[in-house]
């Protein structure tokens, strides 16, 4: 057996770990950038009634045609625009990789930055090139990245706006330089746009090359693995050729439209996060020898005192919180913690855990 994996398998496969999700029962969940709220009672029974009406037999709407319209509305996406869904980004980011891919094709990203792009890079058989963020801030190094993109001829950039795991969002002005030098398609991704402000949405049709992929997992509905892509319709027509069949269940499309129906509920939430997320901000700068980084997400990098993070990591698991312990994991890295903004008890239980661990 070992011998005919080696035989089929593709080394760059083989040489993986693949993608862990560390188990969280009976932790406070801080780790995975979540939403932490649930809907209130009556809304959950009036979202049954929908379900109710999901015929399971069929396939669902090829096409999501409903669910697209509904997001076209609530997300204010322009007209001229078109639209694309995925079971998640991450399967937008696989179609997308999968449309462009060719031997000795090239994908750029920022490091660091989201993982999936790298590995979803290998499956899909094209060369990542990740390009180092500033140590002192994690912007963008300009000049140097457009010599960059002239040199590696990148098919496909992706740039998350704003960054994960770092939290800050990067300069527009440098945002706009990257778009006008890549060679290729330019994905600005906000998958964090519920908690910024800033966003290149409005500015689709700007620049032929310019697509905006978001998703609703960090809106609070990460359960229904719902993504989406905006951009000019010549290129989603040619992405969507990649896509399996029905990718959106009928149970997702359903859920979402109704979800979207009664926004005003996720943007409340949304809201409470953001204000605890500057309370987070407060008290992890009053705790000395750890540096919070400015975050316009819903999650907070943080610097442990070095050496520490992983001691740091064990520690709070012991007092039932799990964060993320991103140490090792990149040179840009070492030291760090990434936590999700919870509700407030959580944040408490968090930072009392941390100090007197400390
Ligand atoms: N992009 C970024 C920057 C992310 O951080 C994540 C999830 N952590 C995703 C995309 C994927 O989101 P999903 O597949 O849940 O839509």
């Amino acid at each position: 057996m070992p011998k005919l994996l080696e035989r089929l398998i593709r080394p760059e496969i083989r040489a993986l770990e693949a993608y862990r999700v560390p188990d969280a029962a009976g932790l406070i969940k801080l780790d995975a950038m979540e939403n932490p709220y649930t809907w209130p009672q009556g809304l959950r029974r009036e979202w049954l009634e929908v379900l109710q009406a999901v015929h399971l037999n069929r396939y669902p709407d090829p096409q999501g045609d409903e669910l697209r319209a509904a997001l076209r509305a609530s997300m204010g996406i322009p007209a001229a625009m078109g639209l694309l869904l995925g079971n998640g980004s991450d399967e937008l980011i696989q179609m997308l990789a999968l449309a462009v891919a060719r031997p000795g094709c090239r994908m750029l990203s920022l490091d660091p930055g989201f993982v999936m792009y790298r590995m979803i890079a290998l499956f899909a058989g094209m060369e990542y090139v990740g390009v180092p963020l500033r140590v002192e801030d994690f912007s963008l190094d300009l000049p140097a990245l457009p010599a960059v993109m002239a040199r590696e001829q990148p098919a496909i950039v992706f740039i998350v706006y704003p960054n994960n795991p770092t939290g800050n969002l990067f300069d527009a002005d440098a945002v706009v330089r990257i778009i006008e030098a890549a060679p290729g398609l330019v994905v600005i991704d906000e998958a964090y746009a519920p908690f910024t402000d800033r966003s290149f949405l409005p500015r689709l049709g700007d620049w032929p090359n310019l697509l905006v992929m978001r998703t609703l997992s960090k809106m609070g509905l990460a359960g229904l693995r719902l993504g989406y892509l905006a951009g000019p319709n010549e290129i989603l027509a040619e992405i969507d050729k990649t896509r399996l069949p029905y990718n959106i269940n009928a149970l997702t499309q359903a859920s979402a439209a109704f979800a979207l129906r009664h926004r005003e509920v996720l943007d409340g939430q949304t809201q409470r996060i953001r204000a605890e997320r500057s309370r987070l901000f407060a008290g992890l700068s009053g705790l000395a020898g750890v540096r919070p980084y400015p975050s316009e997400t819903n999650f907070i990098l943080l610097r442990a005192p070095a050496g520490r993070a992983g001691e740091l990591f064990e520690s709070l698991k012991r007092s039932g919180v799990l964060v993320k312990n991103l140490d090792g994991t990149q040179p840009l890295l070492e030291d760090c913690l990434r936590v999700t903004v919870g509700r407030p008890e959580e944040n408490d239980a968090f930072l009392a855990a941390l100090e007197s661990a400390l």
